[in-house]
């Protein structure tokens, strides 16, 4: 593991709740991992803590619909997620316990350790990146074809074929409505992405809320009036 410089203000993160735990994982940097290869990837992954998931790219494209790539990486497992995870509503990391953080200070992520926790002259929380994060993530790239094998090894999908059936994992979370963990903020940020994911995904969304309404019957009926 990188002799990278990890922040910790305990009294602070008590004080304001964990409230980025509370959001999401936190992200694993290259300089996380001990060894970042096939055996001990998959050791994290079966400890229940990790998973592999996906920065989304979206790219517009001329006919008015978006082109969408994934680009993987780790990240510590939110509540009820799997070990691939290429796309959800974000969640309650899993690794969030009453009292703190399950990862001690040195075996933390640093896409969390690498934030300073503040707090300004008003009480608002300002907590401040000491690293590049995209750039850390960014690094994540030689290993793209590593992570995509074990996505196909776990779910017997390509990555783009995983991240369609994710994505109509969510359009179906959001149809129900089951946001229960998912913060306010998560929220806000998949409302960011819903209308490219709804163009790009046009007929997995009509498929989902054609489901939906069916499993729905006064619904339905509303609809059809
Ligand atoms: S880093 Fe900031 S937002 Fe996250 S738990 Fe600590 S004080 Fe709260
Ligand atoms: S691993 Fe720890 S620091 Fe990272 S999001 Fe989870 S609870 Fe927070």
């Amino acid at each position: 593991m990188a002799d990278v410089v990890k922040i910790e203000d305990r009294s602070l993160c008590a004080e304001c709740g964990g409230q980025c735990c509370k959001k999401c994982g936190c992200d694993l940097f290259i300089s996380d991992i001990e060894k970042p290869e096939y055996d001990y990837i998959n050791k994290l992954l079966d400890s229940g803590r990790v998973s592999i998931v996906s920065r989304i790219y979206v790219l517009p494209l001329k006919n008015g619909s978006y082109a969408i790539n994934p680009f993987l990486h780790l990240r510590t497992r939110n509540i009820d997620r799997e070990a691939i995870d290429l796309f959800s509503l974000k969640k309650t990391c899993a690794s969030l316990e009453d009292d703190g953080c399950f990862w001690d200070l040195y075996h933390r992520p640093s896409g969390a350790t690498h934030i300073k926790p503040s707090k300004n002259a008003a009480g608002e929380f300002t907590c401040k990146p000491t690293l590049d994060h995209k750039a850390e993530i960014k690094k994540w790239e030689k290993y793209q074809k590593l992570l995509a094998k074990i996505v196909k090894e776990r779910t017997g999908n390509t990555v783009y074929e995983q991240l369609r059936l994710d994505v109509i994992k969510t359009f179906n979370d959001i149809l129900n409505r089951n946001f229960e963990g998912v913060s306010k903020e998560a929220l806000e940020e998949f409302e960011e992405i819903f209308p490219v994911l709804k163009s790009r995904y046009a007929d997995e969304y009509k498929i989902a809320q054609e489901t939906y309404k069916k499993q729905n019957p006064l619904l339905l009926r509303i609809h059809r009036q």
